[in-house]
């Protein structure tokens, strides 16, 4: 199914974001997660891949080829073009699509020393090539800017250039406030955005990865997540536990103001889904709610 298809169904799309696991069953440790979102019924489910092509990019294709035959899932593969040339790219484009895939998150990638941007400088030069080869294409948008972009209305320049290159949707960055969230998205159709916006949310499990998160995509973080992290700084199971809590109303906030659509990022994480699955349907959103997994409940 094409995603572009699940923003026109009745309902909420409620979509999630796993990455290939890196362990050493990588495929088995992929399944048992693919296995515990299935049951969930998102309306797809998107699959990371690796900067520069290394490292996991051929596990992006195993990972959705299998939600697809395994699962019958709705799979999206993401695809960087950082350092990659276009043979590169059509090459990998030919090994999603005979893996059945028919739907890509087209990025630049995160800018790392030493790789070269010479076949493509942004997303918005990858974005033709995948919707030419028959993909539906989907790229990122950020409710703060882009953390290297420190003027946000440019941030919106870009985003409206992606969907003139032909981006059919688009998944968000994280972030915190959802006040920001619904800011940007007023923004952004003023500019002219009229493609589905789906926004991201995850859930902080720890300082530390919260920490990492912010410095990397420089969201910020109000008032009330900082208390949480200041009130259980020493105890990382009730730290996890209102993480999950904060996202589950963020995601709850989100569809009462209308929305298109919520990604999760559940680290791999299948309680995480459960519980964000719980709390919508609860609130009445998205799709029927499976029995969250003990102590992840909101
Ligand atoms: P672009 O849209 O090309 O933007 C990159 C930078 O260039 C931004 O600062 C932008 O403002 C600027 N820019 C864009 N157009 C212009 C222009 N015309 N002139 C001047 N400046 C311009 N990374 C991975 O490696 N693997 C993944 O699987 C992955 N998945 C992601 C999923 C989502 C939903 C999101 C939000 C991000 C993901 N990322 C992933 C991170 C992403 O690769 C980085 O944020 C990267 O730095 C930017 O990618 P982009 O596609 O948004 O790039």
């Amino acid at each position: 199914m094409h995603i572009v298809d699940v923003f026109q169904a009745d309902g909420l799309p409620v979509s999630f974001e796993i990455f290939p696991p890196k362990g050493e069953l990588p495929m088995e440790e992929a399944r048992e997660v693919v296995s515990g979102l299935a049951s969930l019924n998102p309306a797809f489910v998107s699959v990371t891949y690796s900067a520069g092509g290394g490292g996991n990019s051929g596990r992006t294709i195993d990972v959705a080829r299998m939600m697809n035959d395994e699962f019958n899932l709705t799979s999206m593969a993401h695809l960087t073009c950082m350092n990659a040339t276009r043979e590169g790219i059509a090459e990998t484009l030919g090994a999603m699509k005979a893996a059945g895939i028919q739907n890509v998150l087209a990025l630049r990638g995160d800018a790392v020393e030493g790789m070269t941007t010479n076949d493509f400088k942004f997303a918005k030069d990858l974005i033709p090539l995948v919707r030419e080869a028959g993909f539906c294409v989907g790229a990122a948008a950020y409710p703060e800017g882009h953390v290297t972009c420190l003027d946000f209305e440019e941030s919106i320049e870009h985003l409206k250039q992606k969907q003139d290159a032909g981006a059919e949707f688009f998944v968000s960055q994280l972030f915190f406030d959802n006040e920001c969230a619904l800011r940007f998205l007023d923004h952004a159709h003023l500019a002219g955005i009229e493609v589905p916006i789906t926004l991201g949310v995850m859930p902080f499990m720890s300082k530390s990865q919260i920490t990492r998160m912010v410095f990397m995509c420089g969201a910020s973080l109000p008032s009330p997540v900082v208390k949480l992290l200041a009130r259980y700084e020493d105890d990382s199971k009730s730290l996890r536990a209102a993480g999950i809590e904060y996202a589950c109303k963020q995601l709850v906030g989100l569809a009462e103001a209308g929305v298109d659509g919520v990604h999760v990022y559940t680290m791999n994480k299948p309680d995480v889904a459960a519980a964000a699955v719980e709390a919508l349907g609860m609130a009445g959103f998205g799709p029927k709610a499976a029995k969250a997994a003990d102590g992840a409940s909101c």
